[in-house]
């Protein structure tokens, strides 16, 4: 499995480019540009999928674009749906971003296992940056979105926002899965859940 990184937009969001013998997977494409395009050009032989981690603009803007191009299909965890199509849940509103509405092909639960060709990927469910906020674990990479970042976590202040269920998702990626899970946020640079559990101030927030 490869796994690339893009950085997009004016706050440096992360899209990642992950490829296998016979998957693609785009996630949070929150910007368009040549690089994801030519990489789903490039990989139309095998299956591929459009894979988002929560509703927020920063993490969606090129959806709809690149799922139409390539005739690509796009996953989001249910609870999170509504904000494809809402600029208030989706944040396009306030930050005076024009987001087109669009709707996902396919909405995930909890703990939801999928193959895109040889590329099992488990959903799962952690709320608190966003009400349906999903990580993507695939093999020993979790994709965290806006949900664990590098010594770090998402802000629980916007609509959907939840500090309580942030530390609960934050318990759970922490005791569920091993130290050694490489994390891809959705912002800055990769860490481990060992790391994380280490340095992470939320660590701390939920011992006091
Ligand atoms: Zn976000």
């Amino acid at each position: 499995m490869e796994i690339k990184t893009v950085k997009l937009g004016i706050i440096n969001e992360n899209c990642y480019l992950i490829s296998s013998n016979s998957g693609a997977v785009v996630i949070d494409p929150g910007y368009y540009s040549d690089e994801i395009s030519d990489f789903l050009k490039l990989n139309c032989q095998k299956e591929r999928l459009i894979l988002i981690t929560h509703c927020h603009f920063d993490h969606i803007g090129a959806v709809k674009k690149l799922s139409e191009e390539h005739g690509v299909k796009v996953g989001i965890g249910r609870l999170d749906s509504a904000g494809l199509s809402d600029p208030g849940l989706n944040l396009s509103h306030s930050f005076r971003i024009f987001s087109e509405p669009f709707e996902a092909d396919i909405l995930f639960d909890d703990n939801e296992e999928i193959e895109v060709g040889d590329l099992k990927i488990r959903v799962i469910f952690t709320p608190g940056h966003t009400k349906g906020s999903v990580c993507y674990l695939i093999g020993d990479s979790l994709f965290s979105g806006d949900t664990l970042f590098f010594e770090s976590y998402g802000r629980t202040d916007f609509p959907g926002g939840n500090g309580e269920k942030m530390r609960e998702s934050f318990y759970r990626l922490t005791t569920t899965l091993s130290k050694s899970v490489t994390v891809y946020p959705g912002h800055d640079k990769t860490t481990t859940i060992g790391h994380e559990i280490d340095f992470n101030p939320i660590g701390y927030m939920s011992i006091l």
